[in-house]
């Protein structure tokens, strides 16, 4: 038989061999590091007796899946201690979260478990995995449904991997048999350290019809040291997660009553948005936007001739009449695009007028779970920094390059890596997804792949991703918390224009449809906020900050009119000062500017008021800088102008 591996060569074998042997075939060491594989991507435990011609993967420390095998081993003998000690449990599922470098096993037992378990349970995994060895088999479907020995979803997984694999997996330890599609390694002795960190709950299937299962998860690893390193990376994540850091930030707030996933800015919270979009709408100005405000409302047939309704009314809010006794059906609506194409049908365009670059910071409403609902990163109103920008076929690539620009620019400004850069492309084949007109994808699909290689940028290029109305280009970037998300996106539509029957006039008097071109340049304020409190622990630059300057008068009274003086000569340039004038001594009004992130602390007293200077000190610095006020003024000013 012929063994394909991963860097394209083969291996030719007589007759069938386990993949220890394969390994051994390739490299002495090779058997050695080998602790599980993936044959045609599936995967298998060592001793799998390998059959036929195949692509195989051998996972050593070196491998991308090292620690998911790792994990969700742990996962599994967790599941296997967990049934030791207690009678009547049944096991559900195995898990692992690469992000959060966290495994789980969820189960359901009568009556529940409590967090005072957790030790027991550890010390149980710990127990097993020293005494035990892990086994396997291969048992068929048709067995393991006739069995009472499996629970119903252990039945569900097996189904699920004779479905998927045409073989169901058995691994042992103990007296616990346990069905998983999963990788499980052999050896035990490569789980050193490990973690019970958590209880929680879990929908089995992650569906709120289905029962509610228990779930026990920690985090493990090879070595004492690499344990170590993961909690101190998970203990900053959490220490960044921004609904932390609003607690002492105050950005937005929530009002069940009000609504969940309806964030109210506070005042902090909006000073930061309001600057942000002072800075955006200065930079479309750069780029020849036209900005224009819609309402967040439409008609029900707005929405049915756009398309979004067959393809989005789930997720939207659902219609609701106008006056009472009025028939009339009206949307709060999901997206902008048709209220912007309504803003280009006002007037009868001509091709001396395009690109159309139509702009709008706008409110929109997306009912989204109420389990999926994440501070201010998930919510259900939003404002979209979007645009619509109306092109002829021939301007497609110019404009793209000068999107990509603005987009690059934008970011750079809040210090945010693009991770990387994903092109989503028709699949030719799929005649049912998407939009039937040949010439118009060839072209535009060339068209940003030119673009692309003009700029010498690198992209995943993701076949069959592309939305059913046109090619896009997505900017993805890496939060803090190691959320991937797309943070610009840039997407042609050739087909709202003609829904909308939206047209130009071209050089020779003819009606032709303009290219739409849906842009959206930072996401939505909420989901961005969100970003950046992550990316800088809420340390915010200068320019973002709320309160930029905390002005601290000390000594007497007359000190603390000097320090109005202050205050009014920064808030004539515009900078927004706080007095702290509680009655608290220094260091302590020092500390509170700290913990608030506060960029500069003044602390005037005699000397200050005397020569008109004020003393000042950075956040996180201890250093102390005496200057005289106007200085000040210029440094504060130039700071804010450059943006850093
Ligand atoms: P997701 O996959 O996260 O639901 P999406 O692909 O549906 O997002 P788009 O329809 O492309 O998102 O919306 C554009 C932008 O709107 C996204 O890049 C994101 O910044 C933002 N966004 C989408 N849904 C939400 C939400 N529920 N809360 C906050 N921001 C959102
Ligand atoms: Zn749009």
């Amino acid at each position: 038989m012929k063994i394909k591996l991963l860097d394209g060569t083969v291996k030719d074998f007589n007759g069938s061999a386990t993949i220890l042997e394969i390994a051994e075939n390739i490299a002495i060491s090779l058997k050695k590091n080998t602790i599980a594989a993936k044959v045609n991507g599936k995967y298998v435990p060592t001793d799998y007796i390998v059959e036929k011609d195949c692509d195989l993967e051998l996972i050593t420390s070196k491998h991308e899946d090292y620690l998911k095998v790792l994990n969700y081993t742990t996962a599994f003998v967790a599941g296997a201690a967990i049934e030791s000690i207690f009678k009547d449990t049944k096991l559900a599922k195995i898990l692992y979260k690469k992000d959060e470098c966290e495994f789980g096993v969820t189960f359901e037992i009568e009556p529940r478990i409590g967090l005072d378990q957790l030790t027991v349970i550890q010390s149980k995994i710990m127990e097993l995995l020293k005494n035990n060895s892990i086994t396997w088999t291969k048992v068929s479907w048709e067995e393991i449904e006739k069995s009472e020995e499996y629970s119903e979803y252990q039945k569900y997984i097996a189904k699920d991997m004779h479905e998927t694999y045409g073989e169901v997996f058995i691994y042992k330890i103990a007296n616990t048999k346990f069905i998983t599609p999963h990788p499980i390694t052999l050896n035990t002795k490569l789980i050193k350290v490990l973690e019970i960190q958590q209880l929680s709950g879990e929908y089995w299937l992650n569906d709120a019809k289905n029962i509610m299962l228990q779930k026990v998860h920690g985090i493990m690893s090879d070595s004492q040291a690499s344990l170590d390193e993961i909690k101190a990376s998970l203990e900053d994540r959490r220490s960044r997660d921004h609904r932390i850091i609003n607690k002492t930030l105050n950005v937005f707030g929530i009002d069940n009553l009000v609504g969940p996933g309806l964030p109210l800015w506070m005042p902090n919270g909006t000073i930061i948005k309001e600057e942000i979009k002072k800075y955006l709408k200065e930079k479309e100005w750069e780029y020849d936007y036209i900005h224009v405000t819609t309402p967040v409302i439409g008609t029900i047939d707005l929405y049915k001739k756009s398309g979004h309704w067959d393809h989005y009314g789930e997720d939207m809010f659902q219609p609701f009449n106008g006056g009472a006794g009025n028939e009339e059906q009206f949307i709060l609506r999901p997206m902008n695009c048709p209220h912007h194409v309504a803003v280009y049908k006002q007037e009868q365009r001509s091709y001396r007028d395009l690109p159309l670059r139509i702009a709008e910071h706008a409110l929109q409403h997306r009912y989204e779970s109420s389990g999926s609902l994440t501070g201010l990163e998930r919510v259900r109103a939003m404002e979209l920094t979007d645009s619509h920008i109306f092109v002829r076929p021939d301007q497609v690539e110019q404009e793209f390059k000068a999107i990509y620009k603005l987009v690059t620019e934008v970011l750079d400004t809040f210090k945010i890596e693009i991770d990387y850069l994903s092109l989503s492309l028709r699949d030719p084949e799929d005649k049912i997804k998407y939009y039937q007109d040949d010439k118009m994808w060839n072209e535009a699909e060339i068209a940003l792949e030119n673009v692309l290689k003009d700029l010498n940028l690198d992209y995943k290029k993701c076949i069959g991703e592309a939305a059913f109305y046109g090619p896009k280009l997505d900017i993805q970037i890496k939060t803090a918390q190691n959320h991937e998300i797309t943070v610009s996106t840039i997407q042609l539509d050739f087909l709202l224009p003609k829904k909308f029957d939206v047209t130009y006039i071209d050089q020779n008097q003819e009606y032709k449809a303009p290219i739409m071109i849906h842009r959206g340049l930072i996401g939505t304020y909420e989901r961005f906020v969100a970003t950046l409190l992550e990316q800088t622990k809420g340390i915010l630059p200068l320019w973002l900050a709320p309160t930029q300057v905390e002005i601290i008068p000390i000594g007497d009274q007359t000190n603390e009119s000097y320090a109005n003086e202050v205050r009014n000569e920064l808030k004539k340039h515009f900078i927004r000062t706080h007095i702290d004038n509680r009655d608290e001594r220094l260091s302590y009004k020092i500390r509170d500017a700290q913990i608030k992130k506060i960029p500069y602390q003044l602390v005037i007293g005699e000397t200050e008021k005397s020569n008109k200077t004020v003393t000042f000190r950075m956040y996180g610095s201890e250093e102390q800088t005496t200057i005289l006020l106007n200085q000040f003024v210029n440094i504060l000013i130039n700071k804010i102008k450059s943006k850093n």
